[in-house]
């Protein structure tokens, strides 16, 4: 299934929300289950991983939910868009760089993944189509 059946099914496929994740064409994006070996590394919490143009999606949400889904695949089309914005060693660094500064900060695991810019950036435009 690709990401742009997911928002026209769920009537979220807006000009705002194309013009937030230009250049990605989420009809390109595709959506993948992820496997439980997969999910045993995410942390509690997390629904789903983006790399590149592919994205990972706990197997439960996937066949649930079309609002809640969609809102989820908003957040993960703002990170295709960033891996191509930057490419995926700027993806990587920027967002290992961010982590890691907020862990020499003295945050908690959690807080230092939520203080990551791109995903602070991810939850911004996510937070738009609530
Ligand atoms: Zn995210």
């Amino acid at each position: 299934m690709n990401a742009g059946r997911v928002l026209t099914e769920a009537g979220v496929d807006t000009d705002e929300l194309r013009v937030l994740i230009h250049p990605i064409q989420p009809e390109q994006v595709w959506l993948r289950s992820a496997t439980p070996l997969m999910m045993r590394f995410w942390g509690s919490g997390i629904q789903a991983m983006t790399v590149r143009r592919w994205i990972f999606v706990d197997p439960g949400l996937l066949n649930g939910d079309r609002a809640k889904l969609s809102l989820l695949i908003i957040h993960e089309l703002v990170h295709v868009r960033q891996w191509s914005d930057l490419g995926v060693l700027g993806f990587l660094s920027s967002y290992l760089g961010s982590y890691l500064r907020g862990r020499r900060k003295g945050l908690n695991h959690r807080d230092s993944y939520r203080a990551i810019d791109l995903e602070v950036e991810a939850r911004e435009i996510q937070a738009r189509f609530r």
